[in-house]
């Protein structure tokens, strides 16, 4: 059997085509063009179409002026059924044409639909004209913009048709999803239509995944919608669909009783194509059955409708199926003329691979029937044709590989770039991480400073306060209270410090320094504490202390001695200059004023005063001694009438004078011209409240 009978059985338009004629028509509706709108009567002539195009041309030929001056949803449904029409019946340029213009309708008004119908409509036309790869293109482009559309019809033609490229290019998995899709979605419609445009489709899918009893099995169901459609056209759609599953299904019976249905329904309504294409489906059905007659006689009948309807493709296969028929009817000659006429009319189209398999099996037929010459001929065509498509073939898989291997090295670069990309974007995350420890560091850096710092300031002021404390404590140890004078024990330390200050003793010569000691007695102080109370008495102590700060230098030591006694060492004055000082220290002090109430207080003091250190019998007399010695001149002060100052100024022979004598009694010393005196007489009387 010729494997071109196995193509006529497949229709020479591609399967999208078909789906576009897979709905049913309508009881050869008559358009009322005065009542209908132009909307009704465009639907009415899209359902004419579908399966009477040589009837639906002229009514579009009538609506054209009117189609192409509305509005912009007719104009575009008018072109694309003008197109549809053009195109069946073989006006090829034309339908392309006005594909075009479609096209370009959508495009300038930015109208998904139009542009959508637009697109579909070209894929279907570029897949009847074998052109696969640039219909499903075009098909699957329509179907993405038809989904951002509300057009649900629009919407599920272009899903149908979308699975149909799949199924083109076997990829028939992605061709069932799509299909069952677009089903799930037609029978949620309910539109009966719709139902029988889509399960036809599926049920045709189901025979290329070698399931001819699954797709049966839908043809029920849509044969039931169908019915609700009441159209014969829809019917011999299901029909021709049936033949080719019962067919697949080896049930050539069946598959011969669908087609005589279908073809009664098709002549019912004047369906010339259908008619045409089912014709040749009887011839090939009737050479499966071996009744060659019928199989010439269905052939012959499709050559005349071929020829009207200028389908070259289908003049072809009607010519192969009979010179089939006659050669096995044993009509050699005639045979293989229109077997001849066939294999040129697919030269004519460049159909090589039809025209191997052709040949193959005429070869095989001729053999069969005793034309081995004919047979060799057939064969040599067949190897040479063979060899041009091995080439061809080896050809395309060369570009194919070379394709492969740059998207493969186009992939490897994407590969490549991909990871740097996530190299650097790990790199940034890390220098990220990175400022984050270090921020995190410095703020835990600063923390501890912080803490550092006041730690360290708590210890500072702590410091300073021991410190302070200290410094009062030292005070407290060397310094009388009341006065802040030194106290009498700091003064015997720091004279156990001075040892060698006892080595020599001043001549008085007035260039010459010494060294002095001056013991103070406030006069009558008793009576200031017994009349003005103790702490007028302390005012006036203090009062006392800080004049003679004043009266005597920084370097001068000033000791509270005891209760109102004062000693004051100077270590550096003139030789000359002891008078003078206890001249200014009794002055000093009588002009001292201490308030006390409303009125003020002075004092006298008496003073003793020598210089130190100072040589006695040979030696220098120990700082205690001295001491005494001063307190005893000040003893002859107090007794000589006090506020006066009564000052060693040296001894008669001091390598042999006797301290211990001399101590015992100065005044008789000093009577004695063993010790030099000298007196000084305080200027000012003490005041006792003054203003009082
Ligand atoms: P004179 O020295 O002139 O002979 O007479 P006087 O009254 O000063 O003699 P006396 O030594 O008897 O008196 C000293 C008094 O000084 C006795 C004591 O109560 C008083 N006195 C000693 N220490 C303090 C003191 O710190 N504050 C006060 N207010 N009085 C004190
Ligand atoms: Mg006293
Ligand atoms: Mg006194």
């Amino acid at each position: 059997m010729f494997a071109a009978l196995h193509r006529a059985t497949a229709r020479p338009r591609s399967l999208a085509l078909a789906a576009a004629l897979c709905a049913a028509l309508c009881a050869a509706p008559a358009c009322s063009a005065d009542a209908a709108t132009l909307t009704q009567r465009l639907a009415d002539i899209r359902e004419v179409n579908r399966f009477v195009p040589e009837r639906a041309l002229p009514m579009l030929r009538e609506i054209e002026a009117e189609g192409r001056a509305a509005p912009l949803p007719e104009r575009a449904e008018f072109l694309n059924q003008l197109a549809s029409a053009q195109y069946v019946l073989g006006h090829n340029e034309e339908a392309l044409a006005t594909t075009e213009e479609l096209i370009a309708l959508g495009r300038t008004h930015k109208d998904t639909v139009a542009l959508a119908k637009g697109l579909l409509r070209k894929g279907y036309i570029e897949s009847g004209e074998h052109r696969l790869p640039e219909s499903h293109r075009l098909i699957r482009e329509a179907e993405q913009l038809a989904r951002t559309t509300r057009d649900f019809d629009l919407r599920l033609r272009t899903l149908i048709s979308t699975g149909e490229t799949y199924a083109e290019e076997g990829n028939l998995p992605t061709a069932l999803d799509r299909l069952q899709t677009a089903a799930a979605l037609a029978r949620q419609s309910g539109d009966p239509v719709q139902i029988v445009m889509t399960l036809n489709s599926l049920a045709r899918l189901y025979g290329l995944l070698r399931d001819p009893e699954a797709g049966l099995k839908l043809l029920e169901e849509a044969t039931t919608a169908a019915l609700k459609t009441n159209s014969p056209g829809r019917m011999a759609t299901l029909k021709d669909a049936e033949y080719g599953l019962a067919i697949a299904a080896r049930q050539y019976q069946r598959g011969l009783r669908a087609l005589q249905d279908a073809l009664a329904l098709e002549r019912k309504i004047g369906a010339h194509s259908m008619v045409a294409y089912t014709l040749v489906n009887l011839s090939d059905c009737y050479l499966k059955l071996h009744d060659y007659r019928n199989a010439a006689n269905y052939a012959e009948q499709t050559i005349q409708a071929a020829r009207k309807l200028n389908d070259r493709g289908l003049e072809i296969t009607a010519r192969l199926n009979l010179g089939q028929a006659y050669m096995a009817l044993g009509r050699l000659v005639e045979g293989k003329r229109h077997i001849e006429a066939g294999l040129a009319g697919y030269e004519d189209l460049g159909d090589k691979p039809e025209l191997q398999m052709v040949l193959e099996e005429y070869g095989a037929a001729l053999e069969r029937a005793g034309d081995l010459s004919g047979a060799l001929h057939a064969y040599h065509r067949e190897r040479k044709i063979s060899n041009e498509l091995f080439e061809q073939r080896r050809q395309q898989a060369v570009l194919d590989l070379q394709s492969k291997y740059e998207a493969d090295k186009k992939q490897q670069q994407i590969e490549l770039l991909r990871s740097e990309n996530q190299i650097k974007s790990a790199e940034l995350d890390n220098r990220r991480l990175q400022q984050r420890v270090w921020w995190l560091l410095a703020v835990v850096f600063a923390l501890a400073s912080a803490v550092v710092g006041l730690l360290y300031r708590k210890v500072r002021h702590a410091n300073a306060a021991l410190h302070e404390k200290n410094r009062e404590l030292k005070q407290q140890s060397v310094r009388d209270p009341l006065t802040a004078l030194y106290n009498r024990r700091h003064f015997l330390e720091f004279m156990r410090g001075v040892p060698g200050k006892g080595t020599g003793a001043a001549t008085g010569a007035p260039e010459e320094t010494t060294g002095a000691l001056f013991l103070l007695d406030v006069d009558h102080f008793k009576h200031i504490n017994d009349t003005y109370g103790h702490a007028a008495g302390d005012a006036v102590l203090t009062a006392i202390a800080a004049g003679l700060r004043e009266i005597l230098r920084e370097t001068d030591m000033i000791v509270r001695w005891g209760g109102e006694e004062f000693l004051a060492y100077l270590p550096t004055i003139p030789a000359g200059g002891l008078d003078e000082v206890a001249q200014r220290i009794l002055n000093g002090i009588a002009s001292i004023r201490v308030r006390h109430g409303e009125g003020e207080l002075s004092v006298n003091v008496s003073i003793g005063y020598a210089p130190f250190p100072i040589r006695v019998g040979g030696q220098a007399l120990p700082w205690e001694r001295a001491v005494n010695l001063v307190d005893m001149a000040l003893y002859l002060a107090k007794s000589h009438g006090r506020n006066r100052a009564y000052g060693v100024r040296g001894f008669a022979d001091p390598e042999k004078a006797c301290i211990d004598e001399i101590e015992q009694n100065l005044e008789r010393a000093w009577r004695a011209g063993q010790v030099d005196l000298s007196v000084v007489l305080g200027e000012w009387k003490e005041l006792r409240i003054a203003s009082a």
